[in-house]
């Protein structure tokens, strides 16, 4: 058992290293019963577990055009060293994203990247209603996260390999992995170094992180939870399950995102 293992075990949490979730969301949902979907809520839970930082996109931002991404600045400026925001796109209302973007160069303190939801929204990624966006993350190296599935119409591999020959550098984080064409993910990440893989939903299938690993070690993959839709203590323990060491559970967790996200915390 390694030492970081032992550590969690005895305190029920990851002291040694601040811990970075790149994939949180927050707000009410409808239909859903999700315990902690107050930013107060979500610190305690985050407090007791070692996570540092959320970097999450509203529901409301996702969902609701009349809030947008307002709600996302407040909480970031009211808890700036829990949260960073992604600004989310959504591609049915195109001035608003207009706007979004014409304000994002001056919230540097706010926003981390963009999001997008293209299977939710049912917009393919590819679509021209995202074009401003990815043209404007090329242009500034932005980060997106993008939900990503695999074999799906609107976010699957295909949809996914079309932007990345087309955009070489803006960063593009693949939500959940492209989840069941795991080794398309794998190769997409062999193909292409502007890309990484997020673990969300990823740990529900059993040796998928060890064959990541494996394949194309730690360096690309970040911690990513959806929370507060999934808990964070299940998801830690899981890279411990796997049997990963410690220095691949500190990149996972801490340093790949520490420095991708070096310029914006
Ligand atoms: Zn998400």
């Amino acid at each position: 058992m390694n030492k970081l293992w032992e550590e969690f075990l005895k305190n029920g949490k990851i002291e040694s290293f601040p811990v970075i979730d790149v994939h949180c969301h927050m707000g009410f949902f409808y239909g859903s019963h999700l315990p902690y979907i107050e930013p107060e809520k979500m610190i305690e839970r985050m407090e007791s577990v070692g996570v540092k930082l959320c970097v999450f996109a509203h529901h409301y931002s996702l969902f609701n055009p009349d809030i947008g991404n307002k709600v996302v600045i407040e909480i970031v400026k009211k808890y700036p060293d829990k949260f960073r925001g992604y600004c989310s796109i959504n591609p049915h209302y195109q001035n608003n994203i207009k706007n979004d973007i014409n304000s994002y160069d001056k919230l540097k303190d706010v926003y981390v990247g963009f999001k997008l939801l293209p299977d939710y929204h049912r917009v393919p990624l590819s679509n021209k209603r995202y074009q401003i966006v990815f043209e404007y993350a090329e242009e500034n190296k932005s980060i997106i996260l993008t939900h990503t599935w695999g074999g799906s119409f609107y976010n699957g591999e295909n949809e996914v390999e079309k932007i990345l020959k087309k955009y070489r550098k803006l960063k593009l984080i693949l939500g959940h992995s492209l989840h069941n064409c795991w080794d398309k993910a794998i190769e997409i990440v062999k193909n292409y170094e502007n890309v990484y893989l997020e673990l969300c939903a990823v740990i529900d299938e059993r040796g998928v992180l060890e064959k990541f690993i494996e394949k194309i070690g730690s360096d690309r993959i970040l911690y990513g939870t959806d929370f507060p839709w999934f808990n964070h203590h299940y998801y830690i323990a899981s890279l411990f399950g796997a049997g990963l060491s410690e220095n691949e559970i500190k990149k996972i967790l801490y340093l790949n995102a520490f420095y991708l996200l070096k310029k914006y915390t």
